[in-house]
């Protein structure tokens, strides 16, 4: 019988109801057996934090920063069989998971160096005689909600900064993935992380991730994921008046003008578009193209899909591993009839493809001839689904990128340095790429977009000690 992998509450591992992890690539096969917690496991793991907390928030820096850099180092040492693991739990290829494994282990030890860079400030007060100093302090527990298309790398990069800066953790990652969590958990335990400082309840985002929601002890709350989540997380957050941070949809826009390296525009659309199976909230999926170059572009994108392999995620030579699950790939397939029946022409791809073993394969999919106010255009699909743009000029592609509820990532394709500067300081999105791919970003520093995909501060880099500290400003009369 498959081993049950438990919650970890206040320092004990507990068990619950199993659910099977399925491997998208190969629904016969079962990844591994997880505990389903409750809404009782939810409110256990809260109180062990709310109780760790004194103590860990003044744990002091050195074994904060020992911990974090220790599981890094494991993190870094098993990377290619937690990549494994996670590739067989999502279905992004191999290089791909052990790319985010490798990530998360970069992510702990950035923030394994920033306990020991926390800084403060001192200043004169306007009145003579007094000084004021300015420190930041930790939030208290945390709650953290994560999805399903980063199964290691966002976990990562909530619960490090989370611990860094002194916080207590209550995490719940998405019900698809959860064995790389679980992996995060266990080894950062093993390394010496004291009772109730972290808690991991798995299992369904209406039960264990409600109470997380409407519990007043979580003190501050981080969520990535749907658009439609993030609203219920942001109510039910100012019910209890905590501080809460959303990281959300995308649908990102890239421009390539008449003047870009055709090269360059189909490497990095390509990449952005279809690469992880188009499941990344920073994924180009509508590609906004000038009429001159519009002809040539499409016919080399056409060529360059038909070499990309799908296939199983661990098989050496695929390029794009299969859809998360049925329900993603229902949504994709109902996406692709929505763009037939609006007038897009489906110029490659659009079918579902059978493979040695059972598996949610579709084909990476293209359409021309689409429109800004076709549905295609306007709603995330999720999925490998692109459509293409065509618009007269510069002026015209930047009107229709900014044209969108979102603002996560942006990308223009061009040698142009007026256009790539005037589109960097005017494209309205939280990141911004000129020559690469809309995906695919640095560690060390911010990521997160505005308008309907952001909402907060953003995390990564030094910038995530906004949301993981508060601010106190205390006046000494000596
Ligand atoms: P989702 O909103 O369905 O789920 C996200 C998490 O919320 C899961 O853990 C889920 O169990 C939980 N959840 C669901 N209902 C809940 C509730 N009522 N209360 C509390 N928690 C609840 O999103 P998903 O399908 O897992 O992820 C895909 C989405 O995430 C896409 O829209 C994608 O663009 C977005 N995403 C955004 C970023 C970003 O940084 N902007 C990164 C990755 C993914």
């Amino acid at each position: 019988m498959t081993e049950l992998h438990k919650n970890y509450i206040g320092g004990e591992w507990v068990a619950g109801d199993a659910r099977p992890n399925i491997n998208p690539s190969n629904t016969n096969e079962v990844v591994g057996e997880f505990a389903q917690g409750t809404a009782a496991d939810a409110k256990a793991a809260i109180d062990a934090a709310a109780l760790a907390f004194k103590t860990w928030s003044q744990s002091g820096i050195q074994q904060r920063h020992d911990i974090l850099k220790a599981t890094g180092d494991e993190l870094l040492a098993r990377k290619e069989e937690i990549g494994r693991l996670l590739s067989r739990e999502e279905g992004k290829t191999l290089p791909e998971g052990i790319g985010e494994t490798t990530r998360a282990a970069q992510i702990f030890h950035f923030f394994a160096g920033e306990t020991l860079r926390l800084a403060g400030e001192i200043l004169p007060s306007v009145r003579p005689g007094i000084d004021v100093s300015i420190t930041r302090e930790p939030v208290g527990v945390v709650g953290l909600i994560t999805p399903w298309n980063f199964p290691i790398a966002i976990p990562a990069w909530k619960i490090a900064p989370a611990l860094a800066y002194g916080n207590t953790v209550v995490i719940k990652p998405a019900d698809l993935v959860p064995a790389c969590t679980w992996t995060i958990v266990d080894i950062l335990v093993r390394n010496g992380l004291p009772k109730g400082v972290l808690n991991l309840v798995m299992g369904r985002g209406s039960v264990v991730g409600q109470a997380i929601l409407e519990s007043p002890k979580v003190n501050a709350l981080s969520f990535t994921g749907s658009v439609g989540t993030g609203k219920k997380v942001a109510e039910a957050s100012i019910a209890v008046m905590r501080k809460f941070q959303l990281e959300m949809g995308g649908k990102n826009p890239t421009i390539v003008l008449d003047d870009a390296d055709l090269k360059v525009a189909v490497e990095s659309t390509v990449n952005s578009a279809f690469f992880s199976t188009g499941q990344r909230c920073t994924a180009s999926s509508r590609l906004i193209v000038t009429e001159k170059i519009h002809d040539q572009y499409v016919e080399a994108m056409a060529k360059r899909m038909k070499d990309l392999v799908v296939d199983d995620a661990i098989k050496q030579g695929t390029h794009i591993g299969p859809v998360v699950d049925q329900s993603q790939l229902d949504q994709d397939e109902r996406y692709i009839q929505i763009a037939k029946d609006e007038g897009g022409t489906l110029a490659v791809g659009g079918n579902r493809i059978e493979r040695d073993n059972p598996g949610f394969f579709l084909e990476p999919t293209l359409f021309t001839g689409t429109t800004p106010e076709m549905r295609i255009n306007k709603e995330e699909v999720f999925g490998p689904v692109a459509s293409v743009i065509k618009v007269a000029d510069y002026d015209e592609a930047l009107a229709v990128a900014n044209d969108t509820p979102f603002g996560l990532s942006a990308g223009i394709v061009t040698t142009s340095l007026k256009h790539a500067s005037h589109f960097k300081r005017n494209a309205e999105a939280g990141m911004v790429m000129v020559n690469l791919p809309t995906a695919g970003v640095d560690y060390h520093v911010p990521f997160g977009g505005r308008k309907g995909s952001s909402y907060g501060p953003r995390e990564q880099g030094k910038y995530a000690v906004e949301f993981f500290t508060t601010v106190k400003t205390a006046y000494t009369q000596p």
